[in-house]
């Protein structure tokens, strides 16, 4: 049995189902394919991950009908403090504080929980009927000729397709398939996620606290929690899990430190290993690579997601205006033009990210120094921690018009 659409997206993770809303908002459908069985999970139990979502994800996630649920959960972030230090000594009394006055009204950002933001986003898909969900269904096969692109199921269902998005993660089998080579590098250092309640509000206050065996993120949730990000060499990993909870708890608060009163665990911990990915190639006959499947970078900057939410936005006004002139989007002089929008802003991020988990990822004392003096100084030129506010929101130059909160 074959069947056709206007759009194939692989993967529906976050990524993949905010590109099908995206695709579906305009006008097109969309054969949404994931190997997982879906369920709508219901809001129970905190999982550990959640995202700093940037201003302009935001205003995408409102266009795409999202955001005006997934707010009632979300946590503005007012103020980021990056310091660096050792833990035992306190933080270095250089540090960059950016507060959200300095950039005009609203927050700088909004923390929210990946099981709502999953959650919210799977609901709103179960809802287009534009929408076709194949899920549990994982892509076998992917054969391409000049007018379309065919992908055969685990299910033995054949559909087709004039563009097919890859959204399948960072070890992208569609990027694979096509022959896109990836660049990878091996931190060999993990990130322990987990969350904890403290004695003292967060008052929307995240945290940055570099120390030489990586960084640590302070990030504020609602109902007074603060989510961990904690960036760890792989060497001391395995003590850390093999730890009671109590235990655990006793290292990490002597990196936390105690403003906050004292801090408890709230839920399990989870180990994710941390790598770089990086397809060589955004887009191939057919094909284009959008999220962790294009780019998953280090988690220091939590900008990761937001990367991927700039490709939904890019990918969707390219194919939108193409078709509107009446364009195959789906050949190579169209899929060039998202290639060449996004290469800037990917590379920027991910040599941003390594550059600088190498620089403050360690501890010799000179380069502390620098580093130190380098932050008060930034603090201290208000250009320059102005811009760097204005990136970190998502409202750098150049932004897909999904972005600035209207429909393509
Ligand atoms: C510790 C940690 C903390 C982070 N914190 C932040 C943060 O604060 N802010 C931020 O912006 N980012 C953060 N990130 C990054 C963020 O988690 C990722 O960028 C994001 O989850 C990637 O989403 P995705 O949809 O592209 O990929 P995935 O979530 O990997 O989804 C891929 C989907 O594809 C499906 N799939 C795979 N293969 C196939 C196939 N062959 N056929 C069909 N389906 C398939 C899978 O089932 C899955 O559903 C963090 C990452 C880590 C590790």
């Amino acid at each position: 049995m074959e069947k056709t659409y206007d759009i194939i997206v692989g993967g529906g993770g976050i990524i993949g189902t905010a590109m099908s809303l995206a695709f579906a908002e305009h006008g097109l459908s969309v054969a949404l394919v994931d190997e997982t069985a879906f369920t709508v999970k219901d809001n129970s139990g905190f999982d550990g991950r959640a995202y700093a979502l940037s201003s302009s994800t935001v205003k995408m996630l409102s266009v795409l009908g999202v955001w005006k649920e997934l707010c009632k959960t979300a946590q503005p972030i007012f103020e980021i403090k990056v310091s660096d230090g050792i833990a035992g000594r306190g933080a270095s009394p250089f540090f960059m504080h950016f507060h959200h006055h300095d950039m005009g009204s609203g927050p700088i950002g909004y923390m929210v929980e990946d099981r709502f933001l999953k959650s919210i986003l799977l609901k709103k898909v179960l809802s287009k009927r534009s929408i076709s969900k194949f899920f549990g269904s994982k892509i076998l096969t992917q054969n391409v000729n000049a007018n379309y692109i065919s992908v055969g199921l685990k299910n033995k269902t054949t559909i087709i397709s004039k563009l097919l998005v890859g959204a399948d993660g960072r070890s992208s089998s569609i990027a694979q398939k096509s022959g896109i080579k990836r660049n990878t590098v091996d931190y060999e250092q993990t990130g322990i996620v987990c969350a904890v309640s403290h004695e003292k509000d967060h008052l929307g206050e995240a945290h940055q606290f570099f120390m030489p065996t990586g960084p640590l993120a302070i990030l504020p949730l609602q109902k007074g929690v603060s989510s961990i990000v904690w960036t760890k060499k792989n060497s001391g990993v395995n003590h850390l899990e093999s730890l009671s909870d109590e235990e655990f708890l006793e290292e990490l608060a002597i990196r936390f430190g105690k403003f906050r009163g004292p801090i408890a665990l709230k839920g399990k911990r989870y180990f994710f290993p941390l790598s770089l990915s990086i397809a060589k190639n955004l887009v191939s006959q057919r094909l284009a690579l959008i999220g962790d499947a294009a780019h998953a970078v280090h988690p220091l900057a939590g900008q990761g997601l937001n990367l991927g939410m700039r490709d939904v936005a890019s990918l969707a006004e390219i194919v939108t205006l193409a078709r509107r002139c009446g364009e195959d989007y789906g050949m190579n002089e169209v899929l060039l033009r998202y290639s060449n929008w996004r290469d800037f802003d990917r590379l920027t991020l991910y040599s941003f990210t390594h550059m600088i988990n190498k620089v403050f990822s360690n501890n010799n004392s000179i380069l502390r120094t620098l580093r130190g003096l380098g932050m008060g100084a930034i603090n201290n030129i208000p250009t320059i921690k102005k811009g760097l506010m204005k990136e970190a929101s998502g409202q750098g130059k150049d932004l897909p018009i999904l972005m600035t909160g209207r429909k393509i």
